[in-house]
């Protein structure tokens, strides 16, 4: 299912200079050859490791292009420029590896000083990985059930805290919370979390949102379990549905420790349950708010078609699109254009701790051959468009 929204690229680059694109462009060429991305990682790393003064380069490069800044202000142009073109921002502090309480704590008081940052509502959304607020141990621990020692379980109390306290402040400052999905071993606990917080956060509005991971083979049934257990209950229910980011990593501990593996056979499977998680929460959108996180054209073209099936308000937030920043612009700028509440991903953080997040991203685009192409062919475009105004 095509859409021809999404090939307007005057549209979808109206904001980048010919430097911009030509960046863009230069930057998706060169991730699409596997072999430049493996020998380039080996180089950034050694280059790092030798302490290299190479942060000049990397900012003026792939940081520009898949992050705002390095912290909240560096990000306000960009917040600005997109806000020019009807898109929100959605700050995500990508420093990834955080691991003691001092770090959680602080994640959570940036994550406050976000949501306070809000007075102008241009940050509807605030997320957060649940990595990024406890230890990965001890959501492990308690998503197959063992029984917690007690310093763990008054830990395991203040991971719960922690999302309460992020919550809390959210609803008041009417903004929402978008909890990222990670490895699906740690999954049950979260889950858990969340059926809590849509209790507390979710009478008045959708203050909470989890997210689901289509290549996941049981999360139809999930999203199914939330709407029998939710819906006499005067609540709302976020999901953030993505088709997931760990698939490799699923399938080695699957295969290492011999269990059956929790990821579709295919990406035709897993497109097939990522359409039907869609109708289904269409088909019950009294009761779900949706937000779609997916740079697939064709899934974007299907919550369209069931926004107008359904009749929903475009305007009335039940339905968000999201992208990462510098990633298919032609979707979000398109669908902004044209009234659909759209908000972007937008990393920051310090340019030696952001570096694990850009080099997933050029694995990505590299991984994702179709898309790559499909994102250079829109940047030859816009430039043949320029060039005929001349
Ligand atoms: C706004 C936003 C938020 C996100 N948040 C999260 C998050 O919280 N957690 C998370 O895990 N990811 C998250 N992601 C990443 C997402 O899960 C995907 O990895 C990424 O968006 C690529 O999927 P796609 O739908 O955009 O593109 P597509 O190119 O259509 O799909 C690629 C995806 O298909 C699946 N796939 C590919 N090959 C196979 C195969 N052989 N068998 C089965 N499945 C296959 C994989 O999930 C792969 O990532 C987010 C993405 C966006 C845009």
């Amino acid at each position: 299912m095509q859409n021809k929204i999404f090939n307007n690229t005057e549209i979808a680059f109206k904001n980048k200079s010919f430097l911009d694109l030509l960046r863009a462009y230069l930057i998706f060429k060169i991730i699409s050859f596997p072999v430049l991305v493996t020998i380039g990682k080996y180089v950034l790393l050694l280059l790092l490791k030798a302490k290299f003064p190479i942060k000049f380069l990397i900012k003026s490069s792939i940081f520009k292009q898949f992050c705002g800044g390095e912290n909240e202000d560096e990000c306000k142009k960009t917040i600005d420029n997109l806000r020019t073109s009807g898109i929100y921002s959605i700050l995500d502090y990508s420093v990834e590896g955080l691991v003691s309480n001092k770090s959680f704590d602080n994640t959570v008081l940036r994550t406050l000083n976000l949501i306070k940052l809000n007075t102008s509502n241009n940050f509807p959304f605030i997320v957060f990985k649940p990595t990024a607020i406890g230890e990965f141990k001890l959501y492990e621990k308690v998503s197959s059930n063992k029984k917690l020692s007690n310093k763990e379980a008054i830990e395991w109390g203040s991971v719960i805290n922690r999302f309460n306290l992020i919550c809390e402040s959210a609803l008041k400052n009417n903004v929402s919370v978008l909890i990222d999905a990670e490895e699906s071993w740690i999954q049950a606990s979260v889950d858990e979390i969340f059926e809590n917080l849509i209790v507390k956060y979710n009478s008045e509005r959708t203050t909470v949102y989890n997210t689901v991971q289509a290549y996941r083979v049981d999360r139809l049934n999930y999203i199914k379990y939330l709407q029998n257990k939710f819906e006499s209950k005067k609540v709302y229910i976020g999901i953030k549905l993505v088709r997931g980011a760990y698939m490799e990593k699923e399938r080695e501990r699957s295969y290492k420790l011999n269990y059956a593996s929790p990821i579709h056979n295919s990406k035709n499977d897993t497109d097939v349950c990522f359409n039907d998680c869609i109708n289904y929460m269409f088909e019950h959108i009294n009761l779900f708010s949706i937000f779609i996180g997916t740079h697939n054209e064709e899934s974007n073209a299907l919550a369209i078609k069931n926004i107008k099936n359904h009749n929903v308000n475009i305007k009335d937030g039940k339905v968000w699109f999201s992208q990462l920043y510098g990633m298919s612009d032609h979707i979000s700028y398109n669908l902004s254009f044209n009234g659909y509440r759209v908000a972007k991903y937008l990393p920051f953080g310090p340019v030696k701790d952001v570096i694990p997040y850009l080099l997933r991203r050029a694995d990505e685009n590299t991984s994702i051959e179709g898309q790559t192409s499909r994102e250079l062919l829109l940047f030859k475009k816009e430039f043949k468009r320029r060039k005929s105004l001349l």
